[in-house]
C-alpha cells in the first residue's frame, strides 16, 4: 500500500508542474484523470517515415537497416538522449530450394511457396535431405506434463508435426487452451534437432497458427537471418519448413490415414510416431553474408544513473520479398513502425518532464521477425546489467484503429507491472483484461520473451479493437499491404503511449520492483539474477 501511496503522490507533483494550459475543470469522483504527454501528430509522422517504400521494408542488413536506425538514432540524439548503437553480428542467408519431392505409394512433388517452405539453419552453401516420412503428433517433449512425442526414435527421418502444443480440455495441460512455448514453430524445430532429426515440416492451420497460410509464405520469402553460430549450426536439423493444411491430408491418405484420426491420435499420451510410409527429397542452397545489424539505444539518465527500465520496440520488418498485387515492398507500417513512432514520443515526452530517479532505456532492435533474434542478442549481451534493470515495456503494433476502454495485457496475471497499468489505465476511466486469444501465445512472439527468458519482468499489451485487429490480421499482418494510411485514429495509441510513460514513470521512481508472479516461469531466473 505504501507504494500505491508514494506514487501517487509522484503523481501529483509531476502533473503540478506542468505548465497548466488548460484551466481546471471540477472533478468527477474517482481517481484523478490521466495527464496526456503523447502527441498523436508525431506518431503518425515517425510512422509515415519509417514505413515509406524509401525503407524498403526495413530489412536487417541493406538501405532500409541504414535509413531506419539512422532517423531513430538522430531523433533520439536531438532530444538529448544519449546514443549509442549495439552491433548485432547475423548471418543472411538466401535459400533456393528445389520442389520437395515425395516418394512411396504417392508419388508427388510439391511447389515451393503455394504448398510448402522449407529452408536451413545449417550455415552451409548447400544441404540435401533424402528421408522417411513420420507423423510426430505436435513434437513435444514435456517432462513438467508427462508428456513425450518421441517414445520411438526419429533420429535420421523427417517428422511431420502440427502446429500449436496439445489442445487438451484439461486446463492443467499445456496452459489450457492459453499457447505455452511448446506450442511455438521455433519450439518445434529446436526439438527436432534434439531428436537428431533430418527435418521438421509443420502443418499449417489458420486457427492454430494465428495466422493464414500467406504470412507463411511470406514470412520465409526474401533473405532470412539468423545468429553467427561458432558451430555453423552443425547440431541443427538440416530441413526446417512448413506444408500446407491439404498436403498434409493428402501425406496422411497415401500412408492410409484420416487427418481428423490423427488429430485425435495425437492427443493420446501414449501417441508414438507413426510411419507415413514415404520419403521426401529436396536439396537447398545457401548464399550467405555476414551483416553487422544494430539495435539503436537512447538513454535519458536518473537520478540513480546505473538503475533502469527499458522500453523496446522492434524497428525492422521483412524487407522486399514475394509481391502480392504488384506491391514487393513489406512495408510494416502497423508491425512495427507504429510501435518504434509510440516509444520515440515517449522519449520525448519523458525528456520534458522533471529527471525520474532511475534511467530509462529507449531501444529500437533488430531482426524480431527473424526469430527475436535483437533482443535476445541484448539479453545475452546487456550494455546495460540485466540484475538492475527493473523492467521491461515492449511496444509492438500501435492501435491506430481508435481508442478502447480495455487494454489486453499479454501474459496476463503475469507481473506486478500489470498491477501498475491497471492503478494508471483506472484513471483513463479504462481496464486491464486477459487475452481473447491465449491459444494464438503471443506473449512468446514478441521482445519481452528475450527478456523474460533472462528473468527480467516485462510488460506487453494489445489494445485494437478485437474488430480491427481480426481485419488487420486478416488483410495486412506481414503483406505489402500493411502501409500507413493518413486517416487512421491515434486516440488508442495516444492512450497506450500515455499509460506506458506513466507505469515506466512509476517504476522508475517507485521504491519497490516489480515481480513476476508466483507459479510464473520466468520467476526463478530473475531471482537467480538478483542473487536471492
Ligand atoms: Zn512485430
Amino acid at each position: 500500500m505504501r507504494t500505491l501511496i508514494l506514487s501517487t503522490c509522484l503523481l501529483v507533483v509531476f502533473s503540478c508542474s506542468k505548465p497548466a494550459d488548460k484551466p481546471a475543470e471540477a472533478k468527477p469522483a474517482g481517481p484523478p484523470p490521466l495527464p496526456s504527454v503523447i502527441d498523436a501528430n508525431n506518431m503518425k509522422a515517425h510512422i509515415q517515415k519509417l514505413s515509406s517504400d524509401e525503407m524498403e521494408g526495413r530489412a536487417p542488413g541493406g538501405k532500409g537497416e541504414e535509413l531506419a536506425t539512422a532517423y531513430i538514432g538522430d531523433y533520439f540524439k536531438s532530444i538529448g538522449l544519449k546514443t549509442q548503437m549495439q552491433a548485432v553480428p547475423l548471418v543472411g542467408v538466401v535459400s533456393t530450394a528445389t520442389p520437395l519431392k515425395i516418394t512411396g505409394e504417392k508419388p508427388r512433388t510439391l511447389k515451393y511457396g503455394d504448398e510448402f517452405v522449407a529452408w536451413t539453419k545449417q550455415q552451409k552453401d548447400s544441404v540435401s535431405v533424402d528421408a522417411d516420412l513420420v507423423f510426430a503428433g505436435y513434437g513435444v517433449v514435456a517432462p513438467e506434463y508427462n508428456w513425450n512425442d518421441f517414445k520411438d526414435s526419429v533420429k535420421g527421418k523427417i517428422i511431420v508435426v502440427f502446429v500449436n502444443d496439445p489442445q487438451l480440455d484439461d486446463p492443467k495441460m499445456f496452459g489450457g487452451k492459453a499457447m505455452t512455448y511448446y506450442g511455438r514453430w521455433t519450439y518445434k524445430f529446436e526439438e527436432a534437432a534434439r531428436q537428431g532429426a533430418a527435418g521438421a515440416l509443420i502443418v499449417h492451420e489458420t486457427e492454430f497458427a494465428g495466422y493464414p497460410w500467406e504470412v507463411v509464405r511470406g514470412s520465409w520469402s526474401g533473405e532470412q537471418f539468423d545468429m553467427v553460430r561458432p558451430d555453423k549450426g552443425a547440431t541443427l536439423s538440416p530441413l526446417n519448413g512448413w506444408i500446407t493444411h491439404e498436403v498434409a491430408v493428402d501425406l496422411f491418405k497415401s500412408a492410409g490415414l484420416e487427418f481428423a484420426d490423427m488429430k485425435k491420435k495425437a492427443l493420446e499420451k501414449d501417441f508414438k510416431p507413426i510411419s507415413l510410409k514415404s520419403r521426401a527429397s529436396i536439396q537447398i542452397k545457401n548464399k550467405m553474408r555476414t551483416v553487422n545489424s544494430k539495435n539503436v539505444i537512447g538513454v535519458l539518465e536518473g537520478q540513480i544513473p546505473d538503475e533502469y527500465v527499458v522500453f523496446t520496440a522492434h524497428w525492422d520488418h521483412l524487407g522486399i520479398g514475394e509481391p502480392q498485387n504488384g506491391d514487393k515492398i513489406y512495408n510494416g507500417a502497423v508491425d512495427n513502425a507504429s510501435g518504434v513512432a509510440m516509444m520515440m514520443d515517449i522519449a520525448r515526452a519523458f525528456t520534458k518532464a522533471p529527471k525520474p530517479k532511475r534511467s530509462i532505456v529507449f531501444m529500437a532492435v533488430t531482426a524480431e521477425e527473424q526469430g527475436l533474434l535483437g533482443s535476445q542478442y541484448y539479453a545475452e549481451n546487456p550494455v546495460f546489467p540485466l540484475s538492475k534493470t527493473l523492467a521491461e515495456i515492449n511496444i509492438d503494433e500501435a492501435n491506430v484503429f481508435g481508442p478502447n476502454k480495455q487494454i489486453t495485457a499479454i501474459g496476463y496475471g503475469y507481473t506486478t507491472l500489470e498491477d501498475t497499468l491497471r492503478e494508471v489505465a483506472a484513471q483513463q476511466g479504462r481496464t486491464v483484461i486477459p487475452e481473447e486469444e491465449p491459444e494464438k501465445g503471443f506473449y512468446y512472439r514478441s521482445d519481452q520473451f528475450s527478456f523474460a527468458k533472462q528473468g527480467v519482468p516485462g510488460l506487453y499489451t494489445k489494445s485494437m479493437p478485437l474488430e480491427a485487429s481480426r481485419k488487420y490480421e486478416a488483410e495486412r499482418y506481414h503483406k505489402p499491404s500493411d502501409q500507413f494510411d493518413p486517416s487512421w485514429n491515434m486516440q488508442g495509441a495516444v492512450q497506450d503511449g500515455d499509460a506506458f510513460y506513466e507505469v515506466a514513470m512509476r517504476v522508475a521512481n517507485g521504491d519497490k520492483w516489480p515481480e513476476w508472479k508466483p507459479g510464473t516461469e520466468f520467476k526463478a531466473s530473475r531471482e537467480k539474477s538478483l542473487g536471492k
